[in-house]
């Protein structure tokens, strides 16, 4: 899986399937035979926001690229529609070519429309839950439904999706609403965010922010505070520009090491202010 995580970690998965059609008319009937001999089935968007163990992933695991855009104008506003595979970066670029704002925040992040969906992700001041509208859900159990966004009880990096058990839910497509705005206006905002980005944030192999902040604090401070900038296990380094971005620097590295580090950080900061880090990211395969 290394090749299919931002990470460039984990190992193999036991079947493996890239979803391109983005009408999804080949992975349902797929993913409809999986759920219903109870194969496990994971699916992965960028692979920005997980850490795959060096075990690999047992059963079936959607890789989705299916990807695209349209939208319907309504006056000053539109609603914008993605199938789930489709690059948030592509879908913030639509929306300044089509001047369309509320995505401007999307400009840099990582990863595909569904993973953003499940994790409401966000940044500089916005996020999905601001212009979400619905989300179009196949489930498990059979058919598949609209969701509103008031039902996926949206908070910061949560959503009802990311916390449901079970997992057994593959989003097809998401709506948003966007206003009308000056596209050039929109491309300054995008051109801002990115400078802010790339003053403030490592490049290199990594799943962004490891821990979601605490309320009224930042998870970057509090492992900076407590000494472990740079701290290593293996090729895997806390960054010494951005302490809540963990990098795998070299070829040698496992997702182990990254999955120590994390340990040792959690650990540290615990003894340290007796407080104990949430992980934003997920953890995949099986860890002891
Ligand atoms: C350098 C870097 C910077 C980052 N900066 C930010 C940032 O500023 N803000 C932020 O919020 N995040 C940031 N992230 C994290 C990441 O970009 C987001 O969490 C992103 O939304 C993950 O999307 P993904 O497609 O990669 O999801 P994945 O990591 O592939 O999956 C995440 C979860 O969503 C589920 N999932 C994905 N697609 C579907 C689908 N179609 N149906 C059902 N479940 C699905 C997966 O099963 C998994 O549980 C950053 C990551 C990196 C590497």
């Amino acid at each position: 899986m290394a090749r299919y995580t931002a990470a460039r970690l984990g190992g193999p998965a036991d079947y493996l399937y890239i979803a391109k059609d983005p009408s999804y008319s080949d992975l349902i009937p797929l993913l409809d035979q999986a759920w219903k001999r109870q194969t496990p089935v994971t699916v992965i968007g960028g692979g920005a926001n997980v850490l795959v163990a060096d075990a690999g992933i047992r059963g079936l695991t959607i890789i989705n690229r299916a990807t695209d855009i349209s939208h319907e104008d309504d006056g000053d506003e539109a609603f914008v529609t993605a199938s789930s595979g489709t690059s948030l970066i592509r879908l913030a670029r639509y929306c300044q070519e089509h001047g369309l704002k509320g995505m401007e925040w999307a400009i840099a992040v990582p990863g595909t429309v569904g993973g953003a969906v499940v994790n409401n992700a966000g940044a500089h001041g916005g996020d999905v839950a601001s212009s979400l509208t619905r989300a179009l859900v196949l489930e498990a159990a059979g058919g598949e439904r609209w969701y509103d966004a008031d039902e996926l009880d949206y908070a910061y990096r949560h959503s009802q999706l990311k916390a449901r058990a079970d997992k057994r839910f593959f989003i097809k497509h998401a709506c948003f609403q966007l206003e009308r705005d000056n596209p050039e206006l929109i491309q300054k905002r995008m051109e801002q965010n990115n400078d802010y980005r790339r003053r403030t944030q490592p490049a290199g192999a990594s799943l962004g922010s490891i821990f979601k902040n605490p309320l009224g604090d930042f998870a970057g401070r509090l492992v900076e505070a407590a000494g472990l900038k740079g701290a290593r296990v293996g090729s895997v380094q806390v960054s010494p520009v951005h302490a809540n971005f963990f990098i795998n620097s070299g070829d040698a590295a496992s997702a182990r090491d990254y999955y120590q580090l994390i340990c040792l950080v959690r650990e540290r900061v615990k003894e340290a202010f007796d407080l104990t880090l949430e992980l934003e990211i997920q953890l995949l395969g099986e860890w002891d």
